[in-house]
């Protein structure tokens, strides 16, 4: 394969964006995918092209069949054809069960889930033209365990653990994988909502004693789509310092 060419989804803040410059690093061009985070998206496609680098900062809903339709078609014209699929992007909207609306269940499973099919959809078939591709989906180590509240990212984060097993015996005789990654406690703005008694409880439950950062979560994802990781597949990698041992 000539190039490889990486998509991000929500890659302007958080994990998204410590995955795509570590891949841009790793010698990838970078689609930096964003949905409201626009300034971020465009400074990270900037910190590629000054490292030498190859970026391009291209919006869409994620949770939009069409919109991602379109992001694929704008970075083919601008890239080439994306072989590395990360799908990052994601949401909580956490609430118990009881609670829960239905706009709450929807969103998650919409932003989470779907738009993994959405973006694989578009992403394999130029893989299996060029007969070489990574898809790799964020999932959380909560869809191995599970979190009060969290009924609906549980169910999108799992759904999206049976979809890249079930993606990948697809396409695996293809010189194509499919994994996930299961991120633990990393501190992004995702997680910087809580109150720090329930971070500090969080923290002493991690076998490593402290957060994950954006950039553990990277290390893994520039793993699996490198050559290196090409007989690996529908794995679920766990970083979370422990918690799931
Ligand atoms: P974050 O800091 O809250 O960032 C979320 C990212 O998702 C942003 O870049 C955001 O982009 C993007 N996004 C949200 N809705 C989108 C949409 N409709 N279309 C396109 N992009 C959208 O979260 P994070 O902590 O980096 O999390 C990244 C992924 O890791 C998520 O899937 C999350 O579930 C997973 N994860 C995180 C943790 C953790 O502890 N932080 C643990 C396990 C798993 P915009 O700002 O442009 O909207």
């Amino acid at each position: 394969m000539d190039k490889r060419i990486a998509l991000v989804t929500g890659a302007g803040r958080g994990i998204g964006r410590a995955i795509a410059l570590e891949l841009a690093k790793d010698g990838c061009a970078v689609a930096v995918n964003y949905s409201r985070s626009e300034g971020p998206a465009n400074e990270v496609a900037a910190e590629i092209r000054a490292m030498g680098g190859e970026a391009v900062a291209v919006k869409a809903n994620v949770s939009d069949a069409a919109e991602v339709k379109e992001m694929f078609k704008l970075v083919a014209e601008q890239l080439g054809a994306v072989n590395i699929l990360v799908c990052n992007a994601g949401i909580t909207k956490d609430n118990l069960l009881m609670r829960m609306k239905e706009s709450e269940w929807d969103d998650v499973i919409d932003t989470d889930l779907n738009s993994l099919f959405y973006c694989a959809k578009e992403a394999v078939r130029p893989m299996l033209k060029g007969r070489w591709g990574r898809i790799i989906a964020i999932t959380s180590v909560n869809a191995l365990r599970g979190g009060a509240g969290q009924c609906n990212y549980a169910a999108a984060k799992a759904g999206m653990i049976g979809f890249i097993k079930s993606l990948a015996r697809e396409v695996a005789a293809k010189g194509i994988t499919a994994n996930a990654i299961a991120p633990g406690f990393i501190e992004t703005d995702m997680t910087a909502v809580l109150s720090d008694e329930l971070k500090g409880k969080f923290v002493e439950s991690i076998p490593a004693g402290r957060a994950g950062t954006p950039r553990d979560v990277a290390g893994a994802a520039v793993f699996l789509a490198s050559e290196n990781a090409s007989y690996i597949q529908g794995q679920v990698i766990a970083v979370d310092g422990g918690i799931t041992m």
